[in-house]
């Protein structure tokens, strides 16, 4: 079987966990914290970088140091991953959905301005698969109403936004380095900001809210979202050799969208303004192909060549209609991915071989 995504350990991983085991700094103190922290912050143009243990905790931490009235409103695409509304919800704000473009897959700014109410504090976009969203006009709507930008860059490392790197384009940037992301520590995540109060109230929410002046006083509830340092040896290691890791994904990129050329599928586009890090290669089936994605993921998993399908829309989410959100909401591109969408074997160890059987299996099946 040729696997979605395998994480690519080559550079100097090893060495530093080895130095981690070593020395006996294997919890959430450490140099390779900091330096890992550090690091990544100045790659995303940002001044600090909060190490979580997870790209959701990253999302919901984030969310909680704005420190929202209840009942405020934050703006996001319905095609994203559930930790977003978990993020906005547990902050005690109102997850508010619009849907997204059809060729990007990232959220449709038009529809972010339509949204916008007196209770709006926040805009999340997600980069997704890689591509940047279009943020000029959020900018815009973020200034015109006061608004904070909370970036998930979770499937964006290294992506541009003219020029610029995702995650540190809004007010605050979150990552996750899960296995499957472009830099993993395993599991892990950052938050990167350049509001220095906004830095220490994350360090502070990381680590239970323990006070400077006592250590076992609170006056707030925090939790533990700590990375440790033996991720964070990884996660130093994975951003020495970003550039790397990136260039990977592009020529995986190239090659998908030169072998697949002339089937009816859409393929991953982008932008003039964007630099896109193809996270996953993303296929979405013309509405001529006579089966959907889940029928399609398994004709291509008997020519031994595994997918995913893409995220089901909040909107389509049990738990949250359960809870009064979105009733009778459609959106129907984020309904179309849903059904119509996977992505292909783009791992950073996929070899050209690899690829080429994976591209050969899709044009089979689509035949
Ligand atoms: C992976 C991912 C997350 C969550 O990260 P975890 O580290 O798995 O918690 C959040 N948002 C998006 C868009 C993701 O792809």
């Amino acid at each position: 079987m040729i696997v979605v995504s395998e994480p690519l350990l080559n550079g100097r991983e090893l060495d530093y966990v080895r130095e981690a085991v070593e020395t006996g700094w294997i919890s959430s103190e450490g140099r390779f914290i900091a330096e890992f922290e550090r690091r990544w912050a100045e790659y995303c143009g940002a001044a600090h970088g909060v190490a979580m243990s997870s790209g959701t905790a990253a999302l919901q931490l984030a969310m909680r140091a704005l420190d929202l009235e209840p009942g405020s409103e934050v703006i996001l695409p319905s095609c994203t991953i559930i930790s977003c509304a978990v993020a906005i919800i547990e902050a005690g704000c109102v997850p508010v959905l619009v849907d997204s473009d059809p060729e990007s897959w990232c959220l449709d700014p038009d529809q972010v301005a339509a949204k916008i109410t007196p209770r709006t504090r926040a805009i999340m976009p997600v980069h997704l698969f890689g591509h940047p969203c279009d943020m000029t006009p959020l900018w815009e709507l973020a200034e015109r109403h006061g608004l904070h930008i909370v970036e998930d860059a979770a499937e964006a490392h290294g992506a541009e936004y003219r020029g610029r790197r995702c995650g540190g384009l809004g007010t605050l940037g979150c990552f996750s380095f899960y296995a499957n992301k472009i830099v993993t520590t395993g599991e892990g995540g950052m938050v990167v900001t350049n509001d220095p109060a906004l830095a220490d109230r994350l360090r502070s929410l990381r680590n239970l809210c323990f006070r400077r002046d006592r250590r076992f006083l609170h006056s707030e509830l925090g939790t533990n979202a700590r990375l440790t340092n033996l991720q964070a040896a990884i996660g130093l290691a994975q951003v020495e050799r970003i550039g790397d890791h990136i260039a990977r994904k592009r020529h995986i990129a190239a090659q998908y969208g030169a072998r697949l050329a002339g089937l009816p599928l859409a393929l991953p586009v982008e932008r003039p303004w964007a630099r896109s890090v193809y996270w996953m290669y993303g296929i979405v089936l013309d509405d001529a192909v006579p089966f959907d994605a889940a029928e399609c993921a398994l004709r291509l998993r008997a020519l031994g060549v595994d997918s995913r399908p893409f995220f089901l829309g909040m909107h389509e989410q049990p738990a949250l209609l359960e809870r009064g959100l979105f009733r009778g909401e459609r959106y129907p591109v984020a309904e179309r991915l849903a059904r119509r969408a996977l992505y292909l074997p783009s791992g950073l160890t996929l070899s050209d071989t690899d690829l080429e059987l994976a591209a050969d299996a899709v044009r089979e099946v689509l035949a």
